[in-house]
């Protein structure tokens, strides 16, 4: 049956328009041919809220109720939460031995989360490492492919590397090299002109948000600033408006045909920002519907289940793990 995916999301929050654009819409169709793991990966989020535990706790179901409501279907997708797999830490600590500083130290993405969280120069050890623990994560899982937001590409590169080094240092083939999968829209900018929404950021539309913080958020966004009357000739490139019109609306004709007017004067903020408010209440208003349809206990059924069985697929490949590094001890030998 197809091939082994998997995918998670950092309980640092709830799941935003970015998730949905650059990774939830692919997951929903994969799983009709994939075995496919969503982790939800609170160990990770950890790594920069340690001390904030009960937001971490509390994002966890909250991505449980995203997932059911964008129609992942726990009958076909195994959800689980990453903290209980213990395998996925055992592997981690063997995957530190085959990863240098200086390596970590260059990955791209982390860079800039380090910029972006202010920590200075108190770097805590355990972010620093996170991209061998998610390298783990996607090991343990043998998972072939990856449907990710484009700010993953270098975490599956360096996933890949680890990978790489263990089968030739243990010469073995247990491990499996996988590759990224990137949506039409890779990387969703922030309402406010950001590189990048993000639930850290607090600059996205989320998809549990009410209607009319919705609406708020579309007549926050960030436009073209030399667009002062409608009248005036406007620029879509690095507008925020466009861009979600371009990821979201149904219709492209319309799309460019809005841009063609707006660049030509004659259409005014107030209306685009209209036609994009419909079109992302017409997409969240049935999701927003199943979520709050949603039952408590079918979430922690839902969340059991894919725990066991998420820990059988942990176990298996341990055993191959240990065996090639010769530290499976048995009192037989
Ligand atoms: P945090 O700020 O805590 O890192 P996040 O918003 O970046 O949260 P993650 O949980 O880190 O979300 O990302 C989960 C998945 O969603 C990843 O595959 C990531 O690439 C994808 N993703 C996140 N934000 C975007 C975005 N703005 N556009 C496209 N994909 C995104
Ligand atoms: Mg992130």
């Amino acid at each position: 049956m197809g091939k082994i995916i998997l995918t998670a999301d950092r309980p640092s929050g709830r799941l935003h328009l970015g998730h949905y654009i650059g990774s939830l819409l692919n997951r929903v169709d994969l799983q009709n041919q994939h075995k496919q793991y969503v982790m939800i990966a609170d160990v990770q989020a950890l790594t920069d809220n340690f001390d904030t535990p009960d937001k971490i706790r509390s994002s966890v179901y909250e991505l449980a109720y995203d997932y059911l409501a964008v129609g992942i279907d726990p009958k076909k997708t195994t959800i689980f939460i990453q903290s209980q797999i213990p395998e996925i830490a055992e592997l981690t600590i063997y995957f530190l031995n085959l990863v240098n500083l200086g390596r970590l130290e260059r990955n791209p993405t982390v860079k800039a989360e380090i910029r972006q969280k202010n920590f200075g120069d108190v770097i805590p050890v355990g972010f620093l490492c996170y991209p061998i623990s998610q390298s783990a994560d996607i090991a343990t899982f043998q998972a072939e492919l990856i449907p990710v937001g484009e700010d993953q590409i270098p975490m599956i590169e360096q996933a890949n590397e680890i990978v790489r080094r263990f089968n030739g240092i243990y010469n073995t083939d247990c491990l499996k090299e996988s590759k990224p999968l990137l949506s039409k829209t890779p990387r969703l900018v922030g309402i406010d002109g950001q590189a990048k929404a993000s639930k850290s950021l607090g600059n996205a539309i989320f998809l549990s948000d009410e209607p009319n913080v919705i609406k708020e958020k579309v007549f926050s966004m960030f436009t073209d600033p030399d667009h002062i009357r409608a009248s005036d000739p406007g620029k879509v490139e690095g507008n925020v408006v466009f861009t979600y019109l371009d990821a979201f609306h149904p219709d492209k004709g319309e799309v460019e045909d809005l841009k063609a007017k707006y660049r030509r004067g004659g259409l005014g903020d107030t209306v685009v920002k209209g036609i994009l408010n419909d079109v992302l209440q017409n997409l969240l208003t049935p999701i927003h519907e199943k979520r709050f349809s949603l039952k408590r206990d079918h979430i922690f059924d839902v969340l059991r289940t894919g725990i066991n069985e998420a820990k059988l697929a942990a176990a298996r490949t341990m055993v191959q793990v240990r065996t090639a590094m010769g530290v499976n001890y048995s009192d037989k030998e």
